[in-house]
């Protein structure tokens, strides 16, 4: 097969989607008798400041040559992408049949975790000799050559059914029914996931961006998703795509350790709390965890909703394991663990006769109920209710990124608490 990898097309105001140029790049290739064998949609390292939205490359996979291939993206690029837009900086590159290399595979894996440079792209496209095309800065290479490697760069997939607008409907409010989606969400649920936010009442799958994207469809078998877009009722759709994804799979997560995190890194790691979580100016929820003598700040944002209630519900003691991107020395939270939760809190005893609390008898001469006379050594341990249970808490799907991983999807290492 040959790769046409694309990214890097499209602008946060004026539109456009790569998902859709590379549509149109398979609508042309089978114009020119070429077959589509997958179109692959890899979300990259989501903590590069460089992204549009949700940093994603494309790759189709092609029996057309390389020359034909080239010629195909080329053109659409040029016929699509905002080259416009200062921050829009195309990239294609072609690989032919059986080419993609382990250094390519590697390329592909560091694009999720790390950052990488257009330089490195550029020399591994030039080792291989790949055919590519690229504008302006060309920073699109890096998202290109990593999409090219990345259906053998991972093994896990799901996949997302996108429905797009006609051209002239693109920039009005999208006319979508809301009752429809909820319904056919519920149909698809949990093989297709993210539809809708039911606590906040959202249509998830309709983006609200401007650009070409009537909504997307996102779930773990193709006949579903593609079940629940057949029930959503709409306004006419111009065409439809179906990519296979590492949406919803936690690529971009690494084991790390508190005092051993990186910037621009997605991790997970393990710790006690050790601050009380404490709500800041505009709802912002944060608290410090702790491993030893390094401590990492951790913080729920606004936009993560009813999750800052499982995350104020913490408490110093519980022990967790805690996964998200860290900047700033911060890491934004995308779930939790909770692995042990502290139950009992000291506390100054109650007489036994009056039920009132005791006081202190002075420095180390335990407590007294000044009334009834009865006295105890020293604090209680009273047991503390908790609203919290051992396992897996995250955020909404309003606040899911692409590429995390919904509990619901399974394969996590203690009891889940989706939300749906
Ligand atoms: P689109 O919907 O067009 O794909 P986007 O949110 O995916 O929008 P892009 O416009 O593709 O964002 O911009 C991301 C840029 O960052 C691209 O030029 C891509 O090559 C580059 N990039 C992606 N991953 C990395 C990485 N790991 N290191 C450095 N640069 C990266």
């Amino acid at each position: 097969m040959t790769v046409i990898g694309i990214d890097d097309t499209d602008s946060r105001e004026r539109g456009m989607c790569t998902t859709y140029l590379a549509a149109r790049v398979a609508a042309r290739v089978r114009e020119e008798g070429g077959a589509v064998e997958r179109q692959v949609l890899v979300r990259l390292n989501p903590a590069i400041e460089h992204k549009t939205r949700g940093n994603a490359a494309l790759a189709i996979h092609t029996d057309l040559d390389v020359e034909g291939a080239l010629g195909v993206a080329r053109e659409t690029v040029e016929a699509l992408a905002v080259t416009d837009d200062p921050r829009t900086n195309p990239g294609v590159v072609v690989a032919p049949d059986g080419a993609i290399s382990e250094p390519v595979i590697d390329f592909a894996r560091r694009a999720v975790r790390e950052r990488l440079t257009i330089d490195g792209a550029r020399r591994l496209i030039g080792a291989w000799e790949y055919r590519h095309a690229d504008w302006k800065e060309s920073r699109g290479l890096i998202g290109a050559l990593a999409a090219v490697g990345a259906w053998a760069a991972f093994d896990e997939w799901t996949c997302e059914y996108i429905a797009y607008r006609e051209a002239h409907r693109r920039g009005t409010p999208r006319e979508v029914d809301h009752e429809s989606v909820f319904a056919a969400a519920d149909w698809g649920y949990p093989t297709a996931w993210d539809t809708v936010d039911r606590d906040e009442g959202s249509s998830v799958c309709v983006p609200r961006a401007p650009g070409p994207i009537l909504y997307g469809i996102r779930g773990d078998d193709p006949d579903v998703v593609r079940g629940v877009a057949d029930r959503i009722e709409s306004e006419p759709v111009e065409r439809t795509g179906i990519f296979v994804t590492n949406q919803g799979t936690d690529a971009h997560l690494r084991e790390g350790s508190v005092g051993e995190l990186r910037d621009g890194r997605a991790y997970r790691v393990a710790g006690t709390v050790s601050t009380q979580p404490e709500t800041r100016r505009g709802g912002h929820v944060f608290f410090s965890l702790e491993d030893g003598d390094a401590s990492l700040a951790c913080a729920a944002f606004e936009p993560t909703k009813r999750f800052r209630e499982r995350v104020r519900a913490l408490r110093v003691g519980d022990r967790l394991a805690v996964c998200g991107e860290v900047s700033d020395g911060t890491l934004k939270l995308e779930k939790f663990a909770v692995r042990d939760l502290v139950r009992t809190e000291s506390a100054v005893p109650s007489c036994p006769d009056c039920g009132r609390s005791m006081e202190s008898a002075g420095r180390d001469q335990g407590y007294r109920c000044r009334d009834c006379g009865t006295g105890r050594d020293g604090k209680i341990e009273r047991a503390i209710e908790r609203d919290l249970k051992p396992g897996w808490y995250e955020v909404p799907p309003c606040a899911r990124r692409h590429i995390a991983r919904p509990l619901v999807r399974g394969g996590f290492d203690a009891p889940i608490h989706p939300e749906r």
